[in-house]
């Protein structure tokens, strides 16, 4: 099949949600690069939008999955299973969580969040703390109540009445913050950096600040990791930058390396709220998700990711901001690790993104902003090459 018949049989026969795709479809792919069905290669420098991690086709990786095919893919959450219980280990040993809950995606883990949340409060005899603040230009995810929890009208709009309980405030913006904050507030969810409004990151201080607000009024603290988690911005999970550690975070992108999986993870004086029967998921932490969560973990330690990401994410943002200062269009740089964005003082990031791919390079966009996320595996001289493509283009 060509990619003109799959777009033909996408265009008859799949929702219009995605509208006119980029004119490519891929049949392989290999460390940071891409086959497409025509035989030409591509450099994936958009990780399916910061999923990749461990780059394509990684050896080990797909010796993992095809293992644990062969052995079982799915039980259900009536049984114990091995993969679960080392993969849960595994995150609560690395993090600021005592306990986790997978879910599929993280729109779900989101809920989890969400519902973990309000559960805490309803337990403690308080369900008049159901309010939940999110931030203007977030992005929490497609389901109903993450939607709701979105600080953007363009995702919510047609969906009226949204779920109840959500209030957005400016972000880096205390005074905002604080003015929002009432006997109802039963917890805060943030993007450490916001991903899919442009790569903006939160200020030090203003997390700082926002957290203290949340352990004196016992409002719990959300990181919604769902991008930034996974070693993207240089560290493991990007609340390591702030120096505080969330009651609860969700995971999902980056945690299975292309395989759906999402988490909740929580202290344990929020986790103790989920009594049985309270949440549930028929395919979260399915032996098959886990054993590839479990091999990214693997890949990490074994490769550095983590510390690659944060050492070659540093000299790109230089190399960028080097660029930038001979480069009038270029308004700013942004980002942390392997989370980069372009904000450009007109809106052809779009324009940037199309070029781009004619040169073979795959990145995002919003307006303004040129979002790059290769995976965790790509190296100084990959970005040199980059480098070399965007400035002929500029
Ligand atoms: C992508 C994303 C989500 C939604 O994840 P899905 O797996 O698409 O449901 C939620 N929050 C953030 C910060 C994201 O970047």
């Amino acid at each position: 099949m060509t990619t003109s018949d799959i777009a033909n049989l996408d265009k008859q026969n799949y929702m219009n949600t995605f509208g006119e795709r980029i004119p490519v479809s891929f049949s392989k792919g290999e460390g940071i690069h891409l086959y497409s069905d025509s035989g030409e290669v591509y450099t994936d420098f958009l990780a399916g939008i910061a999923v990749n991690a461990v780059g394509h086709s990684h050896p080990a990786f797909v010796k993992a999955i095809c293992e644990q095919a062969q052995n079982l893919l799915h039980v259900s959450n009536y049984y114990y299973m091995k993969q679960q219980a080392l993969l849960a280990e595994k995150i609560v040993s690395l993090s600021a969580a005592d306990k986790v809950f997978f879910a599929n995606s993280g729109a779900e883990a989101n809920e989890g969040a969400i519902k973990l949340a309000k559960i805490y409060h309803y337990k403690k005899g308080n369900s008049q703390k159901y309010e939940i603040i999110t931030l203007k230009n977030s992005f929490h995810g497609r389901t109903l109540a993450t939607v709701a929890a979105t600080g953007q009208e363009k995702f919510s709009a047609p969906y009226h009445p949204l779920t109840p309980g959500f209030l957005y405030v400016p972000a880096n913006d205390l005074t905002a913050f604080e003015a929002a904050v009432s006997d109802k507030t039963c917890a805060v969810m943030l993007e450490m950096i916001q991903g899919e409004s442009g790569v903006h990151p939160l200020d030090l201080d203003y997390v700082k600040s926002v957290y203290e607000i949340c352990k004196e009024k016992d409002i719990l603290f959300i990181c919604d990791e769902v991008q930034t988690g996974m070693g993207r911005t240089g560290k493991l999970f990007a609340y390591e930058h702030y120096g505080i550690e969330p009651d609860i975070f969700t995971l999902a992108k980056a945690l299975g390396g292309g395989v759906p999986i999402g988490a909740v993870c929580a202290k344990d004086f929020a986790a103790s709220a989920f009594a049985p029967g309270d949440h549930g998921s028929t395919f979260g932490g399915n032996p098959l998700a886990c054993a590839a969560a479990l091999s990214v973990f693997d890949i990490f330690e074994k490769e550095n990711l983590v510390e690659n990401s944060r050492i070659v994410g540093e000299y790109f943002v230089e190399q960028l901001k080097a660029l930038a200062e001979n480069v009038p269009c270029i308004k700013e740089i942004r980002g942390k690790g392997l989370m980069i964005g372009i904000e450009f003082t007109e809106p052809i990031a779009g324009d940037m993104k199309h070029r781009l791919f004619e040169r073979h390079y795959l990145t995002g966009a919003t307006a303004t902003t040129l979002r790059i996320l290769p995976p965790l595996i790509v190296t100084k001289n990959d970005v040199d090459q980059f480098m070399k493509i965007l400035k002929e283009i500029l």
